[in-house]
């Protein structure tokens, strides 16, 4: 699939050309771009995070949640529940959040432990503070096409997407993954208008993966099942955008076996240093996002 315009100047291209959607390099410019709106404000936009249990890979997220929205010029509260904790102590911090003036967001780590009803936690996010767009409220305006929260990992794919120049109108596009959490929203964006893709949503079930990914000019992997996309389920040309992230002894792998799909892609995101750092930056723009709702009337 040819490209459209790109919004900047410097682009850099994979070891056999393709082009490298560099998803740090756009973090650092949306960072920057809230950071100058968030001066401007008249009182500062806070995140607050719950992150419950001692999952590293989930700290090691909320670290980089706090990180990014600090260097937005915004504050940030983390609030940590043990691994144990009560679902009605866990609704009761939420339920402080929630009503705390101080607090613009809340962010859920996610998965919470077993334990927990987590739908109902969720639940408890007033729509107008849900940065992580992860509501029923939200979720149903996504799906009605109304202004809404969006969740971050499935933005931060169309933003980048959308910041390389790729053409989505009436392209084939292939999200491989149907969670809440990445792969149904980002269905949804892709076929919205404006953005017109015709999407098809894979998953463990689906027969001929190979087939079906191969049909896509924007082709998304959201399973956490490392290298699994290889060579063979890419069309030549093809946008390949990795979301899966597993954790292995070389270190943090994608679902695209990187070095075999770089020679057939047109555009492909480096893992990690793509759709992680856009996810963030999708999180720190919503909580500006959510700040408008609030205080502009
Ligand atoms: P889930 O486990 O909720 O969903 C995984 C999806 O992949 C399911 O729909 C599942 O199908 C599908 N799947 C699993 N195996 C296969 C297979 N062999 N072939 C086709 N489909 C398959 O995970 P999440 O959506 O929460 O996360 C997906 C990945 O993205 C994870 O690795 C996670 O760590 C990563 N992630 C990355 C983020 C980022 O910023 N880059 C942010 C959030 C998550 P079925 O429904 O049939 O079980």
């Amino acid at each position: 699939m040819t490209s459209g315009k790109h919004a900047h100047a410097t682009v850099q291209r994979t070891a056999s050309g393709a082009l490298l959607l560099d998803g740090t390099m756009l973090r650092n410019q949306m960072v920057a771009a809230v950071r100058h709106e968030v001066a401007g404000l008249s009182n500062t936009p806070c995140l607050a995070t719950v992150l419950i249990g001692n999952d590293v890979p989930s700290q090691v997220y909320v670290r980089n949640k706090h990180k990014q929205a600090q260097l937005a010029g915004m504050t940030s509260r983390n609030e940590t529940l043990p691994h144990d904790v009560s679902q009605s102590q866990a609704e009761d911090l939420i339920g402080r959040l929630a009503s705390d003036p101080k607090v613009t967001g809340i962010l859920v780590q996610q998965p919470v432990p077993p334990h927990l009803d987590g739908e109902r936690l969720l639940s408890l996010i007033p729509v107008e503070k849900d940065v992580d767009g992860l509501t029923t409220a939200s979720m149903g305006r996504l799906l009605r096409g109304l202004d809404s929260l969006v969740p971050c990992t499935p933005l931060g794919v169309l933003r980048l997407l959308q910041h390389y120049g790729a053409l989505t109108a009436g392209k084939r596009a292939v999200v491989v993954g149907r969670s809440t959490l990445v792969g149904m929203p980002l269905a949804v964006l892709l076929a919205r208008k404006g953005v017109d893709a015709t999407v098809t949503v894979a998953h463990s079930k689906t027969p001929d993966l190979v087939e079906v990914c191969r049909e896509a000019d924007i082709l998304v992997s959201a399973t956490g099942r490392a290298r699994s996309i290889r060579a063979e389920h890419v069309k030549q040309g093809a946008w390949v955008i990795d979301v899966g992230i597993s954790r292995g002894e070389q270190g943090i792998v994608g679902d695209v076996d990187f070095d075999a799909v770089q020679s057939k892609a047109a555009a492909i995101t480096p893992m990690p240093g793509g759709t992680g750092p856009m996810t963030v930056a999708c999180l720190v723009e919503n909580t500006l996002s959510a700040w408008r709702r609030q205080n502009v009337r």
